[in-house]
């Protein structure tokens, strides 16, 4: 994937390639988003290529094997299915696997996309292996959370920053992948410089965003009872919606205290400024709906109907008889 904000830091690694000081461990920081798993991954096509080093030159059978995602020289090291964490015994069987020659290109390279996930025990598992790594051997890690790494993994490796795009350069990217230019702009509002993050859910989110709204409208309007709007979200989940719902409140009362909103439907500026919602009433609505997300964050277990039913209930009490 050919992200151009990353340029400058590949060629950085270029030029420590040339010199020989680009580390057997490298540890790339950044923030969510912004495709630090692909930075390190063209990296590691790089790494891998016949032509190399540092090429990519998409016709050696490394670049055949990368570009069909089954090279056997690269290994990652993620949580296991169904585990929030990576294992000492994930760790184990790829420090096992590193320890043979490589099959097909000159190197080996270990991808460790959110390195933050190391428990304690896999963490000093691979220690030793990052410190005097096999020949040929590179350790390719990214985090968004760098403090959470233990300083153990930290202090063993070479540290780049991975820089945020600017506005017009994600905007620029997005264009070439979605083409509704007022769309884009509206993500990015919200997910400023994390242009990757708007490609991977923002069409869901734009269209949880109108279902939503559209039912907020309604509400407002008299238009349908909570029960038969809330069905209208049924398709999606709870704690999408309530994090929507409480941005949408304040936006809603922001557009009462008089401020213009780039972000209400009109439908939906129509239904309060006819409705004219009580703005007191609405902030309090949204203190509870921030309690909800609270707890369904701790744990607890709710029927999402009723849930959605009740908060459109809620707001309806908000408009002043
Ligand atoms: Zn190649």
């Amino acid at each position: 994937m050919n992200l151009p904000w990353h340029d400058a830091l590949l060629s950085r690694f270029r030029q420590l390639a040339d010199k020989g000081e680009l580390a057997h461990a490298l540890l790339l920081v950044g923030e969510t988003g912004i495709g630090k798993k692909e930075c390190l991954y063209s990296l590691a096509s790089s790494l891998l290529c016949e032509e190399g080093p540092l090429l990519v030159c998409r016709h050696c059978h490394s670049c055949q094997l990368l570009a069909a995602e089954t090279h056997p020289d690269i290994h990652y090291l993620v949580p296991e299915e169904g585990k929030a964490g990576i294992t000492i015994d994930t760790v184990r069987a790829v420090v096992e696997k590193i320890n043979q020659t490589a099959q097909v290109a000159a190197r080996k390279v270990i991808l460790v996309p959110d390195a933050e996930r190391f428990n304690r025990a896999a963490a000093n598992a691979l220690l030793k292996s990052l410190e005097e790594p096999p020949p040929e051997t590179f350790f390719l890690l990214s985090s968004a959370l760098a403090g959470r790494l233990p300083s153990t993994i930290r202090s063993r490796c070479q540290i780049h920053a991975l820089n945020s795009p600017t506005r017009e350069q994600s905007r620029a990217w997005l264009q070439t992948h979605a083409g509704d230019q007022a769309a884009i702009d509206e993500l990015l509002s919200y997910w400023p410089g994390k242009p990757l993050l708007v490609a991977q859910q923002g069409q869901q989110w734009l269209e949880r965003g109108a279902a939503l709204q559209t039912a907020v409208s309604a509400t407002l309007a008299g238009k349908g009872t909570p029960g038969k709007l809330a069905k209208q979200l049924s398709g999606y989940s709870l704690s999408d919606i309530c994090a929507d719902y409480y941005r949408l409140l304040l936006e809603m009362g922001r557009f009462l205290a008089g401020l213009d909103s780039a972000i209400l439907s009109a439908e939906l500026r129509d239904a309060v400024h006819k409705a004219r919602p009580n703005a007191f009433n609405l902030l309090r609505h949204a203190q509870d709906v921030l309690g909800l997300s609270r707890a369904m964050q701790a744990g607890s277990f709710l029927n999402e109907q009723l849930a959605s039913e009740s908060l459109l209930a809620e707001l309806q009490a908000c408009i002043e008889q």
